[in-house]
């Protein structure tokens, strides 16, 4: 097989040229960062799950009507995506109080916010990706008025459905960040739902014990991101070997070894 050309290297992800014009393969990688990349580390076997978990989260939300870039999953570490304009905007949804806006504001973490906030950040390393208001957003032609209604609409949808989606499986979904997308034809272009949603992305508690199921027990030496990835996966109905779409079965205990429950804390 001719080696493909890559396009583009981030913290988590590569992305190679597609088999067709205006499509991407996106590559999962293990490697984790945190606090603009200060941190590096691995957590062995998070991109197969976050590649599996992102495959199924973006065809469920295909599902109630959200485009998204998703086209199919690959293999244990790729999916096929359509190839779209990245608008530099991180999106986060925010139910409860957690990380920088606990900083930020005072806020205490796991207090329930009055309602759900959508804040946007500059998509910019360099920067360290600093928070911004619809003002600038509009100010610098980053996204225009009509892009920025539909993507509030988008991330108020996406936030319901997944809210009830991790609640049936006892987990609370306390923030996340999106990214989007243009799709052009012709002068005009469409908004798609782009990047991925996975536990890298996502705060995600227990409902019950409050155990953290997500990039933070990286972040915040916690231990255990193994298990806490997989746990998410696990109880997504993802780790059996059923419904694995087309192609190939998704085994990941098959070569990890059984889920250890409750995660383990670090010594
Ligand atoms: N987030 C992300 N990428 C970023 C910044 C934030 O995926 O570059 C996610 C993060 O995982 C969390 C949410 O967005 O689920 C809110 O993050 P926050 O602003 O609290 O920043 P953090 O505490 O992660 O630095």
């Amino acid at each position: 097989m001719p080696r493909r050309r890559q396009i583009y290297e981030g913290k988590a992800k590569i992305l190679y040229e597609g088999p067709e014009p205006g499509t991407l393969i996106q590559y999962f990688k293990d490697d984790a960062t945190a606090f603009n990349a200060q941190k590096k580390g691995t957590i062995n076997g998070k991109g197969v799950i976050n590649n599996r978990i992102s495959e199924y989260v973006f065809l469920r939300l295909g599902h109630i009507g959200i485009p998204t870039h998703f086209i199919r999953r690959l293999n244990m570490r790729e999916q096929l995506v359509r190839q779209a304009e990245i608008v530099p905007i991180e999106v986060v949804v925010r139910n409860v109080a957690a990380g920088s806006i606990s900083k930020r504001l005072g806020i205490e973490e796991g207090e329930p916010l009055p309602h759900t906030l959508i804040e946007y950040y500059y998509k910019d390393d360099g920067l360290g990706d600093p928070l911004i208001a619809e003002e600038h957003i509009a100010c610098f032609n980053w996204a225009s008025n009509e892009e920025m209604q539909d993507i509030a609409s988008m991330a108020i949808r996406i936030n319901d459905f997944l809210c009830g989606m991790f609640a049936a499986i006892n987990i609370r979904l306390v923030d996340f960040k999106l990214e989007f997308g243009r799709i052009w034809d012709g002068d005009y272009s469409r908004l798609i739902l782009a990047d991925e949603i996975s536990p890298d992305g996502c705060r995600l508690w227990d409902m019950t014990t409050g155990e953290k199921l997500d990039k933070d027990r990286f972040r915040r030496d916690l231990g255990g991101e193994e298990d806490a990835y997989q746990e998410v996966a696990r109880r997504l109905g993802l780790l059996q070997n059923e419904d694995n779409g087309p192609g190939e079965v998704f085994d990941l205990n098959a070569h990890r070894g059984k889920l250890r429950s409750p995660i383990k804390p670090k010594k």
